[in-house]
């Protein structure tokens, strides 16, 4: 190919590209300006785990291990213990509570299978998407971090309405 014919082709792709790239400019522009606007969530996201309360407060987790049992990452911890308390000044719903239970979001794959595993739905993904930490110690979520009483939300997102096309993650809001 001669020097003319590739600066002729050369000429030609780069207009075709700058054609592409200016016929975008008067489009809607799709981008969120996240963290200064919030991003809509869609209703099926699997963000950090919520464990449950009954209406009395009480968690639902009675430490019965399906849930660490389902775990492929092996990232659940959980220690059982009893409470021989009255049902109404029980911690859990049941005697059995978990005293602790703790997860690696280190090793934490978003599968959901410790919240299908879990037959006291006592356990869920909740919508928090913010777990970005400094240092990888910090990717251990407690108890106190997990409970739905207790965790701390972003206010930076929202969950689409049911009747929205959700097959957008960048929806305008
Ligand atoms: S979502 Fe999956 S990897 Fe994460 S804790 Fe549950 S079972 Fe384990
Ligand atoms: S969260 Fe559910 S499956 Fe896991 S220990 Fe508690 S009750 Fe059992």
């Amino acid at each position: 190919m001669s020097i003319i014919t590739e600066v002729i082709e050369s000429t030609k792709a780069i207009i075709q590209g700058m054609g592409v790239t200016l016929s975008y400019i008067p489009k809607r522009k799709l981008t969120v300006q996240y963290p200064d606007e919030p991003v809509t969530m869609q209703p099926r996201y699997r963000g950090q785990h919520l464990l449950h309360v009954d209406e009395l407060g009480r968690e639902k987790c009675v430490a019965c291990y399906l849930c660490a049992a389902a775990c492929p990452s092996e990232c659940i911890y959980i220690v059982a213990a009893d409470d021989p308390r009255p049902p109404e000044e029980r911690i859990g719903v049941d005697e059995r509570y978990a005293a602790v239970y703790n997860i690696d979001y280190g090793r934490c794959i978003f599968c959901g299978y410790c919240v299908e595993a879990c037959p006291k739905d006592a356990i869920t993904h909740g919508y928090n998407f913010e777990l970005s930490v400094y240092s990888r110690a910090d990717l251990l979520k407690t108890k106190d971090d997990l409970l739905i009483t207790k965790q701390l939300q972003s206010k930076n997102y929202r969950v689409a309405l049911s009747h929205e096309d959700v097959d957008s993650e960048y929806k305008e809001v």
